[in-house]
């Protein structure tokens, strides 16, 4: 895995706009197959696609630790659009169980 850390809060801070938007576009057409998470806070995401590929992102309390894909940009940049996607689900269920336990 890639270890970088940052504030799950400020993501789109530590990500290129434009992987971001990608991120979204991926979202936005479905293409995520299934997410789950373990006690450690190990997220893993998978996505339909050509080929298929799958995510790991490493979240600790409020900061993203560490994250990996196995598609060939991410080999490459070390950053792609699933894992822009794999964030902004994270992120956005986070956020939804904080409100939960508002209640
Ligand atoms: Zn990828």
């Amino acid at each position: 895995m890639y270890s970088k850390t940052f504030s799950i809060e400020n993501y789109f801070m530590h990500i290129p706009e434009y992987v971001l938007d990608e991120g979204r576009e991926l979202l936005n057409s479905s293409a995520l197959n299934s997410a789950s998470k373990d006690v450690k806070g190990l997220w893993l995401l998978r996505w339909k696609g050509e080929p298929d590929c799958e995510t790991e992102v490493f979240v600790g309390r409020k900061n993203v630790k560490a994250y990996s894909c196995d598609c060939s940009i991410f080999q490459e940049r070390k950053m792609c659009c699933h894992v822009s996607a794999a964030i902004h689900h994270i992120h956005e269920t986070i956020e939804k169980e904080k409100l939960v336990r508002k209640k």
